[in-house]
């Protein structure tokens, strides 16, 4: 292994730089060659590389985003585009990339791997930590950080003036950013996926005489929520109970953006220093994360296909701590 390249693909992910600058260092440390591929597997396909040196990566540890852009390649979902992106490896003498990304970025690095024999190391990038084979993936605890920092905003506001306050966070499908933040903002009602019951204890909350009594309310939703969003809920709930003020803030995009928290910084770093220390092993098509506190290895098949659990426990401890 002589070369290798790293992108970022997907949505983007505080901690993405941080991981860049690991892979960066760790790769000329260990005498490779590293490059940067610009725009995630639009620039595989569109030829968009650049070399990356150990000061190319300095003072961005610090950073959101990613320096090296992502993107969504509907030409990477086509036979003839990963042909192009792999002739475009070749040429290039890449032997191996280090893919930052979620579920569809592991996708696309095991159909590169099947079709061209590229290796790739995925690596967990995205907040909503939903990605089996990790613990945590690289940017939720700085998103959970930030939602919570609103929250406790918004609290201030409830408080003065009496009103509930329905908080629709990020996940998409899963409730993990859901259920950290609504126990980390002590919210007293947390509204996720994952828990079918979870309207009938809101009911029983604001059913509650002496709940009624209490002046405000933070009620956390995830957007992939079966109530469909705080706007439908609140128009709900104001109809069950007209005698409540109820109010609907979705934190929207302020959650994927921001300087990462020293945690993500931490996982970002490792699992950068270990993907290097992976392709070099000889390793091919693999994810990597960590699992109670050592880096683990899980195939992409495996890593795609697989669910991860939210941890049961913390909604029936939630519900005490609320209640
Ligand atoms: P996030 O979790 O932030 O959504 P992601 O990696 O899942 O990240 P996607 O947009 O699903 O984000 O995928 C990123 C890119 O991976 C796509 O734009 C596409 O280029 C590639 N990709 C996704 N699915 C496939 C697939 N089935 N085959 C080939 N490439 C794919």
């Amino acid at each position: 292994m002589k070369k290798i390249a790293v992108f970022t693909s997907g949505g983007d992910a505080p901690g993405m730089n941080a991981c860049i600058r690991s892979v960066v260092r760790t790769g000329i440390y260990e005498g490779l060659e590293v490059e940067g591929i610009r725009r995630g597997y639009q620039g595989m396909i569109d030829n968009d590389f650049l070399p990356l040196e150990r000061r190319s990566v300095a003072n961005i540890i610090q950073l959101g985003g990613t320096i090296l852009k992502t993107a969504r390649c509907l030409d990477f979902m086509t036979p003839e585009g990963r042909q192009k992106a792999a002739d475009n490896l070749r040429s290039r003498n890449i032997d191996g990339l280090v893919c930052i990304g979620g579920n569809g970025s592991y996708t696309g690095a095991l159909k590169l791997y099947e079709e061209h024999g590229i290796p790739t190391i995925g690596l967990p990038g995205t907040i909503d930590n939903d990605l089996y084979g990790t613990d945590y993936t690289i940017g939720f605890d700085t998103a959970i950080n930030t939602a919570v920092q609103a929250i406790d905003k918004i609290r201030d506001t409830a408080d003065s003036h009496d009103r509930v306050f329905l908080v629709e966070v990020m996940g998409r499908d899963a409730g993990f950013i859901g259920i950290s933040v609504g126990i980390s903002g002590g919210a007293e009602g947390i509204l996720i996926p994952e828990d079918t019951h979870d309207m009938e204890k809101i009911h029983r909350y604001f059913d509650r005489s002496d709940r009624r009594s209490k002046s405000f309310s933070i009620i956390v939703v995830a957007e992939g929520d079966q109530e469909g969003g705080v706007l439908v809920l609140s128009q709900k709930l104001s109809e069950k109970y007209p005698d409540l003020d109820i109010r609907a803030t979705i934190l929207g995009h302020i959650q994927r953006g921001g300087s990462p928290t020293a945690n993500d910084r931490i996982l970002a770093s490792r699992l950068g220093y270990s993907a290097v220390h992976a392709l070099i092993q000889g390793h091919k098509s693999q994810t990597l994360g960590i699992v109670n506190d050592k880096v683990k290895m899980t195939p992409f098949d495996e890593a795609i296909h697989k669910h991860k659990p939210i941890n049961s426990s913390l909604i029936r401890m939630a519900e005490i701590l609320s209640s």
